[in-house]
């Protein structure tokens, strides 16, 4: 434990030395490979030049300049860009530093745009049990994680959460429009049970990132929700924030549904843990009137700063440059077999799931009937910290209210080479050996 600093826990790590692709190094020169991107952040891996020579030229013209004293060449680009990264009809841009940042930024803008119409009865966020949009207080009311909510409850207004389909445990076929109906049924009959007329927006990560160990959503689904925001007058926002960047094999995950949502919200991957970066990237006409109607009530200094927007550049330079949402979708096939194999050996990983290179795995003590692992196993660290020892960081969680389970997002950069996908199941693969020499004997 650090004298000065404290994160979440006392749990310390080796320090980092250097850092370069798929890979990292520590101060002992031991390599890790980056198996979930770090939070699923380094979409195109460390230390690309083509970033560092991007922002050492921004660095030499501005690294700084306050948004209310200047305009910025390079700010007004990159949201050029990101505007045509979005579905038809999004077009308007608000930096921010980081995926929290966002989510306040969504909520206050939609928010405001009902109060710009005169509705001002609008103020609920529906959003997933289980889901996860970030840290700040506004965040953490519309996340669906009650352990990271409930010490502030007092603090703040409940809004309402229904349950994400969590298909695979609930034993249904995603692929069945019955499926997908079964869900909405759920949404629409707490709609009605909370007041439209109160209901601001529906919050969704189009595909499911940590909370729910990239979660699918069944055929149909996305649409559904679509039709139901519009037949109750909530406006529909993705949470893209780790399905951005290419991730899924689309820049927005959001291109692999016929439901375009009213905004985006995005962070990490636009970054790339280049500079701390976040946007989002909203329908014109609902600025327009929030901007009609005494301008938009939000700001942080940071916010739309010339260096970050070089480096948001740059990545998506490289992201177009080098065709990484093709090859994610590529790469992510190849991946999601070599899970499926390892399933196939271990009869403990119960589930394989996730699109392009968003994929998870989930551990269960019974596949069949879903029984999961018991929590004092601390599973989701006990392999991580396995697989670190072996030189390879994996990213987990153990959800819990619906989806009990452990389960372990694989996310490396989408510039990970076919030789390097090798390389990471090997590790993989062993660590779950290891995993299972030492903590399943008892159980099974
Ligand atoms: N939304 C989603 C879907 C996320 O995964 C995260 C971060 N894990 C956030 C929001 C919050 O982003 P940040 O940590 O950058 O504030």
């Amino acid at each position: 434990m650090s004298e000065h600093l404290f994160y979440q826990t006392r749990q310390t790590r080796p320090f980092i030395e250097r850092s370069e692709g798929i890979y990292l190094w520590d101060a002992d020169r031991n390599r890790y490979i980056d198996g979930s991107s770090g939070a699923m952040v380094s979409n195109i891996g460390h230390s690309h030049p083509h970033v560092l020579a991007a922002m050492q030229s921004q660095m030499q013209k501005a690294t700084f300049a306050y948004r209310l004293h200047f305009q910025s060449e390079i700010v007004e680009q990159f949201a050029a860009r990101l505007a045509k990264k979005a579905p038809l009809g999004l077009d308007k841009v608000f930096f921010v530093s980081g995926g929290s940042e966002a989510v306040e930024t969504a909520i206050k803008l939609a928010r405001q745009a009902a109060l710009a119409r005169g509705d001002d009865k609008r103020f609920k966020m529906m959003s997933r049990l289980p889901s996860y949009h970030g840290s700040t207080l506004g965040a953490v009311a519309v996340t669906g994680t009650p352990p990271f909510a409930d010490p502030f409850a007092p603090m703040m207004k409940a809004m309402p959460k229904v349950r994400a389909p969590l298909h695979y445990l609930d034993g249904l076929d995603p692929n069945d429009p019955a499926t997908a109906a079964h869900y909405l049924k759920d949404i629409e009959d707490q709609i009605l049970a909370e007041g439209p007329e109160t209901l601001l927006a529906f919050l969704v990560e189009p595909i499911g990132g940590a909370s729910t160990g990239a979660l699918v959503p069944p055929a149909g689904y996305m649409e559904g929700l679509r039709a139901l925001c519009d037949q109750y007058g909530l406006l529909l926002i993705y949470d893209e924030v780790m399905t951005g960047g290419g991730r899924t094999g689309t820049y927005f995950a959001a291109e692999h549904f016929d439901a375009v949502p009213d905004m985006i919200v995005s962070a990490k991957g636009l970054g790339g843990g280049y500079m701390p970066l976040g946007a989002v990237i909203s329908r014109n006409d609902l600025v327009e009137d929030v901007l009609d109607h005494g301008g938009f009530l939000h700001g942080f200094t940071n916010a739309a700063m010339p260096l970050a927007a070089a480096a948001g550049m740059g990545v998506l330079d490289v992201i177009e440059d080098e065709q990484l949402c093709a090859r994610a979708t590529r790469l992510g096939d190849t991946l999601f077999a070599r899970l499926k194999e390892l399933q196939a050996r271990y009869p403990f990983i119960g589930d394989v799931r996730g699109k392009g290179l968003l994929l998870a795995f989930e551990l269960m003590a019974d596949a069949q009937t879903k029984q999961v692992l018991p929590k004092e196993l601390h599973a989701h660290s006990k392999l991580v910290d396995i697989a670190y020892q072996n030189g390879l960081i994996i990213y987990s969680r153990r959800t819990r209210n619906g989806a009990e389970g452990d389960h372990f997002m694989v996310c490396p950069p989408l510039i990970t080479s076919t030789a390097q996908v090798d390389e990471l199941v090997g590790l993989l693969d062993k660590s779950l050996g290891q995993f299972a020499d030492l903590y399943l004997k008892e159980v099974a």
